[in-house]
């Protein structure tokens, strides 16, 4: 029996665990809230992150450790790992939480990315918005997760407010890309180096959060290998093992990094039953060195996230091609409860279900834009 000891307890975690269940894979995971999610499917250890010998404890209790949720420590993640395998790898992990070192990796990887630089001052953030420009975002370097810890810059006149906003903490300027779509490669890449990826997915954010996930996404077949080539440079270069998402822009037809997510991904939720094997499913059998899952598409799918509060299950539920998650979350402003996935063979059957589930649940609005993309508009 195997016990794969999660460090978060977020509806990633819940999710990894139900994935794990059929093949006989237990599931610890370790959170600092006692209400945490995944305690519901698999045992929960209510401890915080930096609680060393409660760290220590439950890394001698469980075969393997991951994550739900990248912005452990480094020095926590690196003190599990003396202790038990960790995947992936602490110094993978070190990169991901850090915009600025992974914006470096991305163009010495040949990824090109939106112009940047680090602030630390407020005298670096009027140079770097005299260098990039506005529009343009400062974001904090760590802890940044849907949308939090960004400030947009419209002219100029923003520098005060927006240094008011986040300065103190290490800070990075991008300029702001106006881009034709964004997208995600889902990719897993095993033990033995055997690596995947999931058809490309486009997403659409509204406040900074995952609103709306379409997969496969309608990109060239040069856009498409370009991104698994890159997400597979990245893989190698960080010897990553698990599953990832590197989110791109796609501007004037090319790709610009903007982020890695070294987990399981919002934009990868649509695999669970519109691919023949899951992000989640690969990333259990990924760190427990199994030979992965084949990633082909089983059916075109279009995932709703619920964010703040779930709809009413029975419009979803009695909607054919609808599959309903729950994640056992109570209703909060900006909280991720919920999602729905559309699984159907046709394109036009997609079109016709998207539409009625939108008027049904209210949600017209989170569903037009990717109604304007199956439509080809
Ligand atoms: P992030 O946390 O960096 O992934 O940002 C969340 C979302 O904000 C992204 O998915 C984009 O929709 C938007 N965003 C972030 N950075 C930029 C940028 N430089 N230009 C345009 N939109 C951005």
């Amino acid at each position: 029996m195997n016990t794969i000891g999660v460090l978060g307890g977020g509806q990633l975690a819940r999710m990894l665990a139900l994935a794990g269940a059929p093949l006989g894979v237990r599931f610890r995971v370790l959170d600092q809230n006692p209400d945490a999610c995944a305690g519901q499917v698999a045992s929960l250890v209510v401890a915080d992150y930096a609680d060393e010998p409660a760290l220590a404890a439950f890394a001698d209790s469980v075969d393997v450790v991951t994550f739900d949720f990248e912005n452990v420590p480094a020095w926590a993640a690196q003190a599990v790992a003396a202790r038990v395998p960790v995947y992936p790898n602490p110094g993978a992990l070190a990169v991901a939480q850090d915009r600025l070192a992974e914006k470096t990796l991305f163009e010495t990887l040949g990824l090109a990315t939106p112009d940047f630089a680090a602030v630390d001052t407020r005298a670096d953030l009027a140079a770097a918005v005299a260098r990039i420009g506005t529009p343009s975002v400062l974001k904090t370097r760590r802890l940044g997760y849907d949308g939090k810890g960004q400030w947009r810059l419209r002219s100029t006149t923003d520098i005060d407010a927006a240094w008011q906003a986040l300065g103190g903490v290490p800070l990075v300027l991008e300029r702001f890309v106006p881009f034709e779509r964004e997208i995600s490669v889902i990719a897993v890449r095993g033990r033995d180096g055997d690596f995947r990826t999931w058809p490309l997915t486009r997403n659409w954010h509204r406040d900074g959060i995952l609103s709306a996930s379409l997969a496969p996404d309608a990109a060239d077949a040069a856009l498409a290998n370009e991104a698994f080539m890159v997400a597979r440079r990245l893989a190698e270069h960080l010897d990553y093992v698990g599953v990832f998402a590197l989110e791109l822009f796609v501007e004037d037809g090319r790709l610009l990094g903007n982020e890695m997510a070294p987990r399981v991904h919002n934009s990868g939720h649509w695999t669970i039953e519109g691919a023949e094997t899951s992000q989640f499913e690969n990333h259990v059998r990924a760190v427990l060195g199994w030979p992965l899952g084949s990633t082909t598409l089983r059916a075109p799918s279009v995932m709703l996230n619920f964010v703040g509060a779930l709809p009413e299950a029975t419009p979803v539920l009695s909607q054919p091609g609808a599959h309903w998650h729950d994640y056992g979350k109570s209703p909060r402003v900006g909280r991720k409860v919920g999602h729905t996935t559309i699984s159907l063979p046709s394109p036009m059957g997609l079109v016709a279900a998207l539409e009625s589930l939108g008027e049904r649940i209210d949600r017209r609005e989170q569903v037009a834009p990717v109604l304007a993309a199956l439509s080809g508009s």
